[in-house]
C-alpha cells in the first residue's frame, strides 16, 4: 500500500484524487483537509458513497472511497512521502506551515499549480523549522480543466493537458521527479531548468490581470441584465488590448534576455512571448493566427469563458475579487515586477496594471513603480524575502 497526501479539497484536489487512484491500484490517499467545515462535509460525502468517480468525456470512471483517508492532523498528513498541494497560492503558506514541523528528510512536497515565487516562501517556512532536506517540486500548471460534480463524491474532467512542466530544489532532483510525476499524473512532466524559469513562463498571470485591466477597467460599474449579456473573457481581447499585453509579454522577455545575458549558462527557453505560447498551448485549436488578438478571438478554448461577474439586485457586474486579480497580482504578476526589480529592468506596463488593479481590490504593493506598498508582505514578491540582487535569485536556485 503507498499513502499519498493531498492537500485541499476543491476542483483540483478532486480531480489528483480520481487521477491518483485510478492510476495507482495500490495508491491510498491521506486527504488534509484543514478547514474544518471543509473537512467534516468530505468525511460525509466519502462515508455515504461506496465509489469516488471521475468523470472523462462522457465516461465514468470509479474508485473505492475508502482508499481516501481524511485528516486535519499535520502530523498524520506529513507521514506519507509525496505530499501534494492542489490549492490556490494563497494557501501555500498556510499549509507548508502546518506540514513543516512533522516533514520528514527527503519529503516530496509539491504545488499543482506552483505559482510564482513559491521557492521563496517555502525556504523561508521549512528553513525556519529545520526543514532544508525536503525536496520541493513545482508544477506550472494543473494539468486539468475540473470542476466538482458532487463534493467528496464525483468530478468532471473536461479536459487534460499534454503536458505540463515543472522545477525542483534542489535542482538535482528535477530529471527523477519529473519522471516520477509523469507516472502519477499520466502525462509528460516536462523537466524546467529553473524555479526562476517557472516564475516568468507563468503567462496566467499575464494574460488574466492583463485582460482585467485592458479590456475590462471602463466597464466595472457596467451592469450586464442577463448571463447572456455577460462579455466573453478572452475572446474580448481588441487589438488595442492586445498590443497591451504584447507589452506585458515583451517587458518579461526583457527579464529573461537580461538574466540571460548578465549570467551566461543560465537559460530560460520556456519563457517565450503571449503569441508563441498560445500557438504552443493551444496549436489547432486557434483558427486564425494573423494577429495576437485574432489569436485570443479564434480559439476555440476560449469561446465560452466569461469575465467573472458578481450577482447585484439588477443583473451582473464585473468581479474584482476574482482569483484572476487576487492570486494572479500578489502570486504572480507582482513576483515577476521584483525579480525585474531586482535585475534592474523597468516594467511600465507591468507596473500599470499591478497599480491599477491593486487599487480595485483595496490592496496597495507599489508606491512610484516601487515594491514598498504596505502589501508587499502578503506577497511572494522576493523583496518580501529580502532577495533583491540577480545573485539573491540565482542562490535560490542552489
Ligand atoms: P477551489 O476553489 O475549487 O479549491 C480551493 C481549495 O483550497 C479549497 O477547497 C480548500 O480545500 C483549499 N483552501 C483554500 N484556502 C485554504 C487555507 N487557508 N488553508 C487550507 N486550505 C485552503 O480551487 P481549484 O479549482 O481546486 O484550484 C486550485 C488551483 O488550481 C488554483 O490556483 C486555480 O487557480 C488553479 N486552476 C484551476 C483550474 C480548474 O479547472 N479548476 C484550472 C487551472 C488552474
Amino acid at each position: 500500500m503507498k499513502w499519498i497526501t493531498v492537500c485541499g479539497g476543491g476542483n483540483g484536489a478532486h480531480a489528483l484524487i480520481g487521477t491518483l487512484l485510478l492510476r495507482g491500484e495500490t495508491t491510498h490517499i491521506r486527504l488534509y483537509l484543514p478547514l474544518e467545515d471543509e473537512r467534516r462535509r468530505f468525511a460525509n460525502a466519502l462515508s455515504s458513497h461506496s465509489s469516488f468517480e471521475a468523470r472523462v468525456a462522457g465516461e465514468v470512471y470509479g474508485v473505492a472511497s475508502n482508499r481516501i483517508h481524511v485528516t486535519g492532523d499535520p502530523e498524520e498528513a506529513a507521514r506519507s512521502s509525496t505530499i501534494i498541494m492542489v490549492v490556490p497560492a494563497f494557501a501555500h503558506g498556510p499549509i507548508l506551515s502546518q506540514l513543516a514541523p512533522h516533514l520528514s528528510r527527503g519529503s516530496t512536497i509539491a504545488a499543482l499549480p506552483a505559482r510564482s515565487g513559491l521557492e521563496y516562501q517555502a525556504r523561508d517556512i521549512l528553513g525556519k523549522v529545520g526543514q532544508n532536506g525536503c525536496v520541493l517540486v513545482g508544477l506550472q500548471t494543473l494539468p486539468w480543466a475540473c470542476r466538482i460534480k458532487e463534493f467528496g463524491r464525483s468530478v468532471i474532467i473536461h479536459g487534460t493537458k499534454k503536458k505540463v512542466g515543472a522545477a525542483c530544489l534542489p535542482k538535482k532532483e528535477t530529471g527523477e521527479k519529473a519522471k516520477v510525476f509523469s507516472t502519477l499524473l499520466g502525462m509528460d512532466v516536462i523537466p524546467c531548468q529553473s524555479m526562476l524559469e517557472l516564475s516568468l513562463a507563468n503567462t496566467g498571470q499575464l494574460i488574466h490581470p492583463g485582460i482585467m485591466y485592458s479590456v475590462f477597467r471602463n466597464r466595472l460599474g457596467e451592469i450586464f441584465p442577463s448571463e447572456d449579456e455577460v462579455p466573453l473573457f478572452y475572446a474580448s481581447v481588441d487589438d488595442e488590448a492586445a498590443e497591451f499585453l504584447s507589452r506585458m509579454s515583451d517587458e518579461v522577455l526583457t527579464i529573461k534576455d537580461t538574466v540571460e545575458q548578465k549570467r551566461p549558462g543560465f537559460k530560460m527557453p520556456s519563457v517565450v512571448h503571449l503569441s508563441q505560447w498560445l500557438l504552443e498551448a493551444y496549436g489547432d485549436d486557434i483558427e486564425d493566427v494573423s494577429s495576437l488578438a485574432r489569436k485570443f478571438q479564434s480559439n476555440r478554448g476560449y469561446q465560452t469563458l466569461k469575465v467573472p461577474v458578481t450577482k447585484v439586485n439588477d443583473g451582473y457586474r464585473v468581479d474584482v475579487a476574482t482569483r484572476y486579480l487576487t492570486e494572479d497580482v500578489p502570486f504572480g504578476l507582482l513576483v515577476m515586477k521584483g525579480i525585474a526589480s531586482a535585475v534592474g529592468v523597468e516594467t511600465p506596463t507591468i507596473d500599470e496594471v499591478i497599480t491599477s488593479t491593486s487599487a480595485w481590490i483595496g490592496k496597495e504593493y507599489l508606491v512610484d513603480g516601487r515594491l514598498i506598498g504596505r502589501d508587499v508582505m502578503t506577497t511572494r514578491a522576493p523583496q518580501r524575502y529580502g532577495i533583491d540582487s540577480l545573485e539573491g535569485l540565482i542562490k535560490q536556485e542552489t
